[in-house]
């Protein structure tokens, strides 16, 4: 076994050692690794010269695989073992499997990890380890052509990526050997490849029309940080519609009513060339058995016109829910194949009015940007002025009594960041509390998204209030979370990393979002009610344990009274109006202000005893 080396002092970090990092965009439809030489970010090529490599990896029976061009043209003769836009699975709970089973031809099982997997000709392979293979695939591509082993690599992840989604990227890099200095938020990566975080403060929109997808994203950067205004999409809008309108026009011009799987394919694919030629040419012919002609820009224009119009239906309610306007947008950052298309440029334009901002690939510059990154993170630009920060895309917090979400850390708040927030009993002599994660906008746990949950034991019996626990949330570079629950006077503790139940989707938190914003009003509401139901109940809690030990202090009138004044606070709350259970809360204080005076002074001065409280009526 070798031994390993350990420098002489001082050498070890010479000051122009250049370190091998790059930047990687992990996408649904194709992926992309980017490096720095000399200062330039590019990105990388494969032996054949092409940069993008589609995300596609194919399982063979005799053990082999083979990830990019290769699979994905065997993807139709292959498709179980085949896999194909795996990243819209990463992360996903089994819970999804339904809707899952829809879009996807794929057989899935559960996986031990509580995710579904494939299963291919290879047994069972998970979201996790097929984006490994895709990585494993960049990273050879990268130390081939930067001849050494790379010492880490910035991987971006949509905006809108929760926990769940960001740990499994995180996953499948360790599975592929690469160390992850970090992961970022693919708006804020396309950002920095324009150099928009050294320029003037302000908001800026990042436009992303992919082959499947459509992502808008406001970020607004402040003191050098992008913050998330606001994020929103479709997930299932994007290039691939663009043909899909193509090859249904096609369809009409060559009278085929229900054209045969092969003779699908061969629409498609016309359909596409078609549409990526019209983006330098004013008409481009198609040729397939059935059909030979001109398709039109113009025409192409109209058949894509409602498609363009939904994506910009999303940006108006995107900004809508930042409360601003398209004025208010500094730059516009075109990313995504798509954007290629000159009547979405046309529009976006006309939609934000300012040209946006194509001079970089648009494929490329996601890669580009964490390439950015991953050199300045690995210690390259010693002198570079300031370390780009991303922030936490929605709250997290925990239970409290009632089923409320206490907000410990809210949205856009930068990380890393640690947040330390001090919580107490409920109940008198309670020996264990339920810890529940929380993330999302909403007042009410039922509206956010439980991340995780965990028991502290071992408090020592107290009345309730007294007992101090401490919570600590920590959430690192990536995004990734950990919390602690440790009682003060003991040193109890607990804690958890947050490996949250999968199962959240990007529509998902855009949802989340969108509803925290409309449902402001009603939630305040919602919490009131809470808040009054809490307080009743502690009310109720403490008369009833001052009852067990001192009835004995009242006299029967006095006890019937105040017997009758819990009831109906018992029963007020079972009503949903908060100004009934009040109203019952409120006659009952008196009663007990009254009846806990009497055994303070029972207790304290019992030379007192028998002394008439004038409070009690
Ligand atoms: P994703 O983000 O989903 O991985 P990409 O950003 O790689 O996708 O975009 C892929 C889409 O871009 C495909 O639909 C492809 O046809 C389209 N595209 C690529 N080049 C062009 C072009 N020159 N004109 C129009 N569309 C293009
Ligand atoms: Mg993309």
């Amino acid at each position: 076994m070798a031994l390993l080396q350990i420098a002489e002092p001082g050498q070890s970090q010479a000051p122009h050692q250049h370190r091998l990092a790059v930047g990687i965009d992990l996408g649904t439809t194709n992926s992309l690794v980017a490096t720095v030489r000399s200062g330039l970010a590019s990105t990388l090529a494969n032996e054949q010269g092409q940069h993008l490599l589609p995300s596609v990896v194919r399982y063979l029976a005799d053990g082999s695989k083979i990830v990019g061009e290769q699979a994905k043209a065997a993807a139709t003769e292959d498709p179980h073992n085949t896999i194909i836009s795996v990243k819209r699975l990463m992360g996903r709970g089994l819970a999804d499997q339904k809707r899952l089973g829809s879009e996807f031809v794929y057989q899935f099982r559960p996986s031990q990890e509580g995710m579904p997997a494939f299963v291919t000709v290879q047994g069972d392979k998970t979201p996790v380890e097929v984006s490994a293979d895709i990585l494993a695939t960049l990273k050879q591509r990268a130390e081939r052509t930067l001849g050494g082993d790379l010492k880490g690599a910035v991987i971006t992840v949509p905006a809108y990526f929760d926990e769940a989604q960001r740990q499994a990227t995180r996953d499948a890099a360790n599975l592929a050997g690469l160390p992850v200095l970090r992961l970022l938020s693919e708006p804020t990566a396309a950002a920095v490849a324009y150099g928009l975080d050294q320029g003037a403060e302000g908001i800026h929109a990042i436009f992303d029309l992919g082959g499947g997808t459509f992502d808008i994203s406001l970020l607004r950067l402040h003191k050098g940080v992008f913050e998330v205004l606001a994020t929103g999409g479709d997930a299932a809008l994007g290039g691939d519609d663009f043909d899909r309108a193509i090859a249904l026009w096609l369809m009409q011009q060559a009278q085929l009513a229900e054209p045969s799987p092969s003779q699908q394919r061969a629409l498609m694919m016309a359909a596409c060339q078609a549409k990526e030629a019209l983006t330098h040419q004013s008409c481009a012919y198609i040729d397939l058995a059935e059909w030979q002609g001109d398709l039109q820009r113009a025409q192409f224009n109209t058949l894509i016109a409602p498609l363009v119009e939904k994506a910009l239906r999303v940006c108006k309610r995107a900004l809508r829910d930042a409360q601003l306007t398209s004025r208010d947008i500094l730059e516009v950052v075109m990313v995504g194949g798509s954007t290629r298309v000159p009547l979405v440029r046309e529009k976006v334009a006309e939609f934000f009015g300012r040209q946006p901002l194509t001079s970089i690939d648009p494929d490329r510059v996601v890669a580009i940007g964490a390439a950015i990154q991953a050199d300045i993170l690995v210690g390259n630009k010693p002198d570079a002025d300031m370390l780009l920060l991303d922030v936490i895309p929605l709250s997290l917090g925990l239970e409290t009594m009632g089923g409320l979400v206490e907000k410990v850390i809210p949205r856009n708040t930068v990380i890393p960041v640690t947040r330390v927030q001090e919580f107490t009993t409920f109940k008198d002599g309670q020996t264990a509390m339920s810890i529940h994660v929380l993330q999302g906008e909403r007042e009410l746990v039922q509206d956010c998204r439980s991340l995780a949950r965990f028991t502290l034991t071992g408090i020592p019996p107290m009345v309730a209030g007294a007992a101090r626990i401490r919570v600590v949330f920590q959430v690192d570079a990536d995004g990734l979370l950990s919390v602690s629950a440790t009682e003060m006077s003991t040193g109890q503790k607990s804690e958890i990393m947050v490996k949250p139940s999968y199962g959240l989707n990007e529509q998902d938190i855009s949802r989340l979002l969108t509803e925290s914003y409309q449902s402001a009003e009603a939630d305040k509401q919602a919490r009131a009610l809470h808040e009054e139901k809490i307080e009743s109940q502690q009310l109720l809690e403490a008369i009833r344990a001052a009852l067990r030990e001192d009835a004995k202090l009242l006299c029967e009138g006095e006890l019937s009274t105040l017997q009758e004044a819990i009831k109906h606070l018992d029963i007020a709350l079972g009503s949903s109006q908060r100004h009934i259970i009040e109203k019952a809360r409120l006659a009952l204080v008196p009663l007990s202000d009254a009846f806990a005076a009497r055994r303070m002074n029972q207790h304290i001065h019992e030379a007192l005893s028998g002394h008439k409280l004038s409070e009690w009526e």
